[in-house]
């Protein structure tokens, strides 16, 4: 199965900014991988150049061991050529044809025998939960079902490498959760690559195997789900990643919260003038009632609770740091209340740590 690789890849469409930058992205044979960013950032421009729907500014596409697309051998293999399934954010669903032979469409192309083609039409159709539409016309469904039949259509012919640009958008959260599911049952089970665009940070880190974080057309960074939360290489990737927010306490001499972040720097960081800002994610923070035994070596940052914000499972705890605000999550209410006195307490493995430039510092 091909390995498709990225080599400064540069795309401007003519303007004096290029949509994306020297671009150097490997997708390894059964990797899951979610292309995560900003609106803006260069996703839909990435996996179109992988497709062959845009060419490449400069730089090399290559696709297992062909060259697919290299402006300075002017080497170009056209998308239909590159063997690949395709579901955008537009279905482009055929207007004309029903439900059951949109599916049914590139079976016949493949000249799949017509019994063949009816009992994988009726299994994809049957998957994707669009069964009861099978004779509809795709301007008698809702957006979701154009989706999931453009889903199905592509996941009919077992593509080995399928480009999916945010394909479930248009369903709602249940439906999502749903696809989603099924998306990474059918990825193990046809042992297929899939490149995954998509601006949510929660069905990144679901999907992935691999996630790579992009910023106005520069890949920041490409890892595990887990290894791009725990240890993101800038600033921008540390608060792209996770709800509510990651805390950051800048080192400036206005910062509130200086003086306890201040002393643990002494002791962690070999230069501590070169910091930035540290950053503490929500859920590492425990609330507590001010002065009780801390461990040797916590962060105690002591504040006044704003708002306690219910999030389902969970809650979020808003609490002012002399004037500036912390984002805490528990997982009890407790016998909090808006306006008391707490602390918020981290222990010092859980702090990142920035320099002025906002790059990672190990500690
Ligand atoms: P979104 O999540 O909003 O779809 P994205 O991360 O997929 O965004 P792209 O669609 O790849 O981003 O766009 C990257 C940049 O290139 C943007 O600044 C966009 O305005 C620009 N761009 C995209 N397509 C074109 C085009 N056909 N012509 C000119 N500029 C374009």
């Amino acid at each position: 199965m091909p390995t498709i690789s990225l080599e400064g890849v540069f795309k401007n469409y003519g303007s004096d900014s290029n949509a994306v930058e020297k671009l150097d992205l490997t997708i390894n044979d059964g990797d899951f991988m979610c292309l995560l960013g900003p609106s803006g950032c260069g996703k839909t421009t990435t996996v179109r150049m992988i497709a062959g729907l845009e060419n490449i500014t400069d730089g090399r596409v290559t696709i297992g061991d062909t060259v697919v697309d290299e402006p300075m051998t002017q080497q170009f293999v056209a998308p239909e050529k590159r063997d690949i399934g395709l579901v955008f954010q537009s279905y482009a669903l055929w207007p004309h044809l029903t439900v059951a032979e949109n599916v049914e469409y590139g079976l016949k192309l493949r000249k799949m025998p017509k019994a063949e083609r009816t009992s994988q039409v009726e299994k994809m159709t049957k998957t994707l939960g669009i069964g009861q539409y099978r004779d509809r016309y795709p301007s008698q469904l809702s957006g979701g079902q154009q989706q999931r039949v453009a889903l199905a259509r592509m996941l009919a012919v077992s593509p080995k490498l399928m480009l999916l640009d945010e394909p479930l958008s248009n369903l709602d959260s249940r439906l999502r959760l749903e696809m989603r599911a099924e998306l990474k049952r059918i990825h193990e089970e046809f042992k297929a690559t899939v490149v995954f665009v998509t601006h949510d940070q929660w069905e990144a880190m679901t999907l992935a195997t691999r996630v790579a974080v992009m910023n106005e057309g520069v890949l920041q960074q490409v890892g595990s789900p887990m290894d791009i939360y725990d240890r993101p290489v800038n600033r921008f990737v540390a608060s792209f990643l996770g709800v509510p927010p990651m805390n950051f306490i800048e080192m400036d001499e206005s910062t509130p919260q200086r003086s306890a972040a201040g002393r643990f720097l002494e002791r962690r960081v070999a230069q501590p003038a070169q910091v930035g800002s540290m950053g503490i994610r929500p859920e590492a923070i425990a609330v507590e009632a001010p002065d009780l035994g801390r461990a040797a070596g916590d962060l105690v940052f002591p504040g006044r609770i704003v708002s306690i914000m219910p999030t389902g499972g969970s809650w979020t705890v808003e609490v002012t740091v002399g004037g500036q605000r912390m984002y805490a999550t528990t997982l009890q209410r407790g016998h909090w209340q808006t306006g008391d006195e707490v602390e918020l307490v981290t222990a010092a493995d859980h702090v990142h740590v920035f320099d002025l430039e906002n790059n990672r510092i190990e500690v």
